[in-house]
């Protein structure tokens, strides 16, 4: 049937079929110059320019001018609203009709009021279809307007794309027109594109590969562009190719359409919401075209966002969810950061989420969706499992040793794992993305189904026709994987159905890149601990003045808008500091509200808990007695320092007690100033370095011999491109201490119930360095309380304690729990941990001795050997050109320790530095009082709430922190009637009451095991 002669001549042949669809040669007789038929101009284009981001009904009333086609308009970040008519040519009867938009920017067809269809040159979206075939009765004169937003797909990054963004780009239109489209031209251009893929993906090793380009060269033979009546011939032939099936064993690639959109990043918020319209708007299109296809969309806050600011769009977007084909997935608020958010907050992401999910389409995610972050937290699988989810689908971890497999956490929870092997999740239906998603498979033979995710992102506006096309063709094409439209529940039910080879990785998912994150815009990581803080505190004292006060009301709307600003800065691009100066301008804004808004509500709670007294009394919302020294105000305000003894979450009138041991502080002649409280002694060197910490007690020092604590150390940090992301390990090359001493230690406080002393150190020309180093009365810690002036360029600012310990592994704090990690570096996987990421301390710890380090607003740290480092201050230039310049203030602590670091209570003290006791006022004669106390102290009680719906009911979440199991009795003052467990999600388990008696509750618990309990009161 073919043509002759063919000879062996494989190159020539497959550049003919090539160069027979080019667009850009031989497009005067190539099938690509057929495309589009005639063409007719606009009857008027007219333009309107806005600084803001405003309404279509705004826009609409203001004055249009005229607009020609290739005049510029901008800046960046403005918007042009056009205007368009037209008239569709009589003559075009029976024709599909489209509005061919060539322009910058990121554009929204705007008809009767209402977004149609979203238009991106970067993301292959140039046509809104006026008529699929026009009749006559089909209006013939039509108004749309169009939106163009003055950024691209990835913002406007000043010649590359993570450059700061320049403020001044100019945008135009290139190309605004009617034209026939001739679908049958591109119909035989797609099967023209993947036969020629398959020749060059199969290569010259498969046969399969000499079929497909034998079929390709005898449709060029057969198909003349100038007469469309010979397509027929050349279709058929691709037909009889592509329906030449498998065999049953192929691997099976579940196709789902998607459209990741990072909810802010090169781009500001305001930007994000107009880029889901865009996007979701074409996917709609897409739908009504396509009945089979299938779009997984994730983030609570992005349909947030549409249902608010298109209800239209979101009423279509809840038919199609009805019908299954748009698919809510991944149950969270964002797609959060994996590593630096803290345990609650995950959980809230996903309660935020699910609930948000169920309320709108009464659907319950059932897979976690996190394609793109910076790591994964070993404790997820466990939060996942208790928020109703068993399946998780990633992809950011290309040096994975698996792409199926069951992934276990910190308390044995397992999750199944699917890292697509084709490693993106923005394909595009091609040959070669089959082709990769099957040779790339690490779990072949294990694992016979694969995700394929493709659509543009970021605005680019997801899949196209094209792509659906494309995969249509190859459904069942031997030769390539089987091809399904699908869905992750049907992807992960068939992994699930065959998963008995399936291999277990245990542990923390670590990102061998982008370590800079821990560090990087340390304002936005002050923010979320700081707010973490506030929120816990406020949702104790409002769950406990619920109780105590009758008349008292749970602030429930108002903590929850301040939950879900807390959770959208936890977006995968803000919280890891990866974004530009607008970003953590509006990030910075909104943890200034959470403070604002937050410190009103807890000031109510805490007036209500202590029945606005007179005296002063102090607030502990932590579950162990406290024994603290804090500072004070007396009733003319003057300030003093106390110390306190207050119960487990609970309240005391302030009665101030004398310590078993003052501090004293003492300044020798050398210049040096000893200071010391009965547990801790130390000695501050001249430049503010520690040249003692001596745990009295044991006799023992904890400091390295011959070197000192807390040295300031400087690096160089110059990434190879990720500017904000990346630290490299051969920054470490280049380690310089600091040791310019501006002014030299002189006492602030001293002695008593603190001591301290101040200094001030030059870190270079532009930047310096005040601390002071507080020892308090009864404290196990030294406090550094510091402030960085700080104006540095590709710098890394971090302190240093060498100590006198030995072991192999150091010890994080991490989401209800904590982790260990390798002080050597044997492997690469060792190695590549020289910048690790931790919360709230971390440990190094020998047999009966060790060193924590503490914080209250950092995440970066590193152990090497005996040295333990915390990271304080980066300054990268991209995408943020200012990240980090101005003034920081930060505190840590380090303690010194006898026994294990559970025997010590270091997470206690953690929680102790970051959790202040707060100050209320109460009447004269209040007696100390204590809503929740647990019995044992490996049992930490973390989260007191008013349960979501349920007045009257609280929910409580405590964890086992200490890697055992145990037996705890939470007991409580309050009139708890009936107790419940709960999952995270706050549904009851009517199957496990939990037995109050007179003493409590009692519980029992697997190491790191989390428990919630529904209180009904
Ligand atoms: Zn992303």
């Amino acid at each position: 049937m073919y043509h002759q002669p063919v000879l062996k001549n494989r190159r020539t042949l497959l550049e003919r079929a090539e160069k027979f669809i080019s667009a850009i040669y031989f497009t005067d007789c190539n099938l690509r110059g057929r495309l589009y038929g005639d063409s007719s101009p606009l009857e008027t284009l007219s333009s309107f320019l806005s600084s803001k981001r405003i309404t279509f009904t705004e826009a609409s009333q203001q004055t249009f001018v005229p607009y020609k086609v290739g005049d510029t308009f901008g800046p960046t970040w403005w918007t042009c609203w056009f205007k368009a008519t037209l008239k569709i040519p009589e003559s075009w009867k029976g024709k599909e009709v489209h509005l061919l938009w060539e322009s910058d920017g990121e554009a929204m067809v705007w008809r009767d009021e209402q977004p149609v269809q979203g238009l991106t040159k970067d993301g292959e979206k140039t046509s809104y279809i006026l008529s699929d075939c026009l009749a006559d009765e089909e209006p013939h004169s039509v108004t749309l307007y169009v939106e163009v937003a003055c950024n691209g797909l990835f913002g406007a990054g000043q010649g590359s794309m993570i450059a700061a963004p320049d403020p001044n780009s100019k945008f135009s239109v290139q190309k605004a027109e009617l034209v026939v489209f001739n679908r049958d031209v591109q119909d035989l251009l797609t099967d023209f594109e993947m036969l020629i893929d398959i020749v060059k993906e199969l290569g010259e090793g498969e046969q399969r590969g000499y079929q497909a380009l034998f079929t390709v060269n005898e449709m060029v033979n057969l198909c003349d562009p100038a007469d469309p009546s010979s397509f027929c011939k050349a279709h058929s032939l691709a037909h009889v190719f592509f329906s030449q099936r498998n065999g049953e064993s192929q691997h099976t690639a579940h196709a789902m359409g998607h459209c990741h959109i990072d909810s802010a990043w090169l781009w500001p918020y305001e930007e994000t919401i107009r880029k889901c319209g865009r996007s979701w708007v074409t996917v709609i299109r897409l739908m009504e075209k396509n009945p089979d296809f299938v779009f997984t969309c994730s983030q609570a806050q992005q349909f947030q966002w549409v249902k608010s600011w298109y209800p239209g769009l979101f009423s279509q977007i809840q038919h199609y969810v009805k019908k299954g084909k748009f698919i809510p997935v991944g149950g969270t608020w964002v797609e959060m950061d994996g590593n630096l958010p803290s345990g609650e907050s995950m959980v809230r992401q996903f309660l935020e989420g699910q609930r948000f999910f169920n309320h709108e389409f009464g659907i319950h995610c059932k897979e976690f969706w996190l394609p793109d972050t910076f790591g994964y937290s070993a404790q997820l699988p466990q939060i996942m499992q208790r928020c109703g989810i068993s399946n998780f689908l990633t992809q950011k971890l290309s040096w994975n040793l698996h792409n199926t497999f069951f992934w276990e956490g910190l308390d044995g929870s397992k999750v199944l794992t699917h890292f697509p092997p084709g490693n993106s999740y923005e394909m595009k239906g091609k040959v070669e993305e089959l082709v990769k998603t099957v040779k790339n498979n690490k779990d072949k033979g294990r694992a016979n189904h694969s995700a394929v995710l493709f659509g543009f992102g970021d605005g680019g506006g997801g899949p196209t026709q094209l792509m659906l096309d494309r995969l249509r063709r190859v459904q069942d094409t031997d030769g390539l994987p089987k091809v399904r439209t699908s869905s992750p529940d049907q992807l992960f039910s068939q992994l699930q159905a065959d998963s008995a080879l399936l291999c277990t990785w245990t542990g923390e998912l670590f990102l061998e890149l982008h370590n800079g994150t821990y560090t990087t815009q340390a304002q936005i990581k002050r923010g979320n601990r700081h707010c973490e803080v506030l929120l816990h505190d406020i949702e104790i004292a409002s769950s406990l003045a619920l109780c105590r006060n009758g008349t008292f009301q749970y602030p429930v709307e108002k903590l929850q808008e301040l939950w879900r600003l807390l959770l959208l800065n936890q977006f995968h691009d803000v919280i890891p500091g990866s974004c530009i100066e607008m970003v953590v301008e509006d990030a910075l804004r909104y943890y200034e509200d959470i403070r604002s808004k937050g410190a009103a509500l807890l000031h109510d709670a805490l007036g209500a808990l202590g029945s606005k007294g007179i005296s002063t009394g102090v607030f502990n919302s932590l579950p162990w007695e406290r024994h603290e020294v804090i500072q004070i105000q007396d009733s003319a305000g003057t300030p003093g320092l106390a110390l306190v003894r207050v119960p487990s979450i609970g309240l005391s009138p302030v009665k101030d007690t004398q310590p078993v041991a003052p501090v004293s502080v003492t300044s020798q002649a050398d210049g040096t100033v000893v200071m010391e409280n009965g547990i801790l002694q130390i000695v501050v060197n001249k430049d503010g370095t520690l040249a003692s910490l001596y745990l009295i007690d044991a006799g023992r020092e904890a400091i390295s011999e011959s070197c000192q604590g807390n040295q300031f150390i400087m690096f160089d940090d110059v990434p190879l491109y990720w500017d904000a992301w990346d630290v490299m390990d051969y920054h470490l090359q280049t380690r310089k201490p600091v040791v310019e001493v501006e002014q030299p230690p002189h006492v602030v406080s001293s002695g008593g119930l603190r001591g301290s002393v101040r200094f001030t150190l030059r870190i270079s020309e532009k930047s310096t360095l005040t601390q002071e180093i507080v020892m308090d009365a009864m404290c196990p810690y030294i406090k550094f309380n510091t402030e960085v002036k700080w104006a540095e360029s590709h710098k890394f600012l971090k302190v240093e304690f060498p100590v006198r310990v030995h072991g192999p592994n150091a010890t994080y704090e991490i989401q209800f729990g904590h982790l260990q990690r390798p002080t050597h570096r044997n492997t690469s996987w060792d190695w590549a941990r020289f910048e690790v990421w931790g919360h709230k301390w971390a440990d190094l710890s020998e047999h009966n001795f060790g060193v924590a380090l503490l914080n209250d607003c950092k995440y970066g740290y590193s152990v090497h050997k005996n040295t333990m480092t915390l990271s304080l201050l980066r300054a990268p230039k991209a995408p943020d050109v200012n990240a980090d310049m101005g003034t920081h203030h930060f505190t840590y602590a380090v303690m010194p320790h006898t026994g294990s670091f559970q025997e010590a209570s270091i997470i206690q003290s953690a929680y102790n530095l970051n959790f202040p006791l707060r100050p209320i006022w109460c009447p004269a004669d209040t007696e100390p009082w204590s809503a929740f106390s647990v019995s044992n102290t490996a049992v930490i009680l973390e989260t007191i709430k008013q349960a979501e719906d349920r007045k009257g009911a609280l929910v409580v979440r405590l964890y086992e922190s200490h890697g055992s199991s145990v037996t705890a009795t939470l007991s409580t003052a309050l009139p708890v009637r009936e107790a419940w467990h709960c999952d995270f999600l706050e549904r009851d388990d009517p199957t496990q009451p939990a037995r109050v008696t007179p003493e409590g509750i009692t519980l029992n618990f697997s190491p790191f095991q989390i428990v919630s309990l529904l209180l009904t009161l």
